[in-house]
């Protein structure tokens, strides 16, 4: 079948949308007609390279759509649920999903970054047959997608599809950040450096759990009025925003520090901000091969870690779920994430609407 996408053939781009070629769903994988997807910062290292991966490639991976089709095998899903895509399928069995950690199974990561299904082939052509890759194996920058049967996470039909999009990538990661990877405690102090998709729903996160305060650092004046909109008690530009942050908190810093961005500068900042025996968690990813040189003496001295955090260290079955629930339960509030809508032929603006630091989360609507 045909399918419109949004594609990026080389390296600096432009974004293009264009007409491809879909192959049906084989065995272990699904067809989703999208509805929605978000417009997250991750697809853009694929225009810049900061992210090597095969081209021509369709990008998206945040993701929400209704099932249309299943291949041989799958009983996880059916023709007609509405679903939101994970992008880190696992495989349930190895050492690291049954220690806990599906978010950080290995046994796919192969056939992902080459941009094909599990099997090691891609569904997706160009009309004269040449082969076009699956950005994290969901490629939902597309009217249609076929995806591993494993990346679809059934919603309740109420979730409206942009908040079902959001919850596959920008809250997974942030609110998952929160309660999985740092596990805020009630009445703890939160700083969180970056407020885009991902900072705002660890803010959301932050509240959810009643941190206190929950103090946010972001360039753009409309993203911080959005943050204190959310839930944030103050929110800074970056410049003195360490001082900031120590002075709202008795001169100690933060019991938990977020890094949103993935950027070196401000992951010190953030790390600055965390208290002595506080935690800095780095969430941001930044481009490959990216260091960060830090004062070692500081880290032993005020007893200060540094924690990853992927995807929210999350059990995607489990948490995409539990957190489109909490949002009908009125306990997240996801639709206010959602800032800017806009049509597929309208991405490359939706782009540098995102870079330009505008709104908090733009979603592309089918
Ligand atoms: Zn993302
Ligand atoms: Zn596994």
């Amino acid at each position: 079948m045909r399918t419109r996408a949004a594609v990026v053939h080389e390296v600096g781009g432009p974004i293009v949308v264009e007409e491809l070629e879909l192959s049906p769903p084989r065995a272990g994988e699904a067809l989703v007609r999208i509805l929605a997807a978000g417009v997250c910062h991750s697809d853009w290292h694929l225009v810049t390279g900061a992210t090597k991966h095969p081209l021509p490639a369709v990008l998206g991976h945040e993701g929400a759509g209704v099932v249309e089709a299943v291949g041989e095998g799958v009983t996880s899903v059916q023709e007609g649920d509405r679903v939101a895509l994970n992008w880190a399928p696992y495989c349930g069995d190895c050492g690291l999903c049954r220690k806990g950690s599906p978010a950080l199974c290995r046994t796919f990561v192969g056939p992902l970054w080459d941009g094909v299904m599990l099997d090691g082939t891609p569904r997706l052509h160009t009309l004269s047959g040449d082969p076009v890759y699956h950005y994290c194996g969901l490629a939902c920058f597309s009217e249609r997608a076929v995806v591993p049967a494993s990346c679809c996470v059934k919603v309740p039909d109420d979730v409206p599809s942009e908040v079902a999009a959001i919850v596959g990538c920008a809250v997974t990661t942030g609110v998952g950040a929160v309660l999985n990877t740092a596990g805020v405690g009630a009445g703890e102090s939160v700083a969180v450096f970056g407020a885009g998709g991902v900072g705002l729903s660890t803010v959301l996160g932050a509240r959810l759990v009643g941190a206190s305060p929950i103090l946010v650092v972001d360039p753009a004046p409309d993203r911080r009025r959005k943050a204190l909109e959310l839930g944030a008690s103050a929110a800074f530009p970056p410049e003195g925003a360490v001082d900031g942050v120590l002075e709202l908190t008795d001169g100690l810093g933060v019991d938990w520090s977020f890094e949103c961005v993935g950027h070196a500068d401000v992951q010190r900042a953030a790390l600055g901000a965390a208290r002595p025996g506080g935690r800095c968690v780095l969430v941001g990813l930044a481009p490959m091969g990216t260091s960060l040189e830090l004062d070692t003496a500081q880290l032993v001295r005020e007893e200060k870690a540094v924690l990853g955090s992927y995807y929210g260290s999350c059990d995607p079955a489990r948490d995409l779920l539990r957190y489109a629930e909490l949002f009908r339960e009125g306990k997240l509030a996801l639709d206010g994430l959602v800032t800017r809508r806009w049509q597929l032929d309208q991405i490359a603006e939706a782009y540098a609407s995102l870079l330009a630091g505008e709104g908090a989360r733009g979603v592309v609507v089918f």
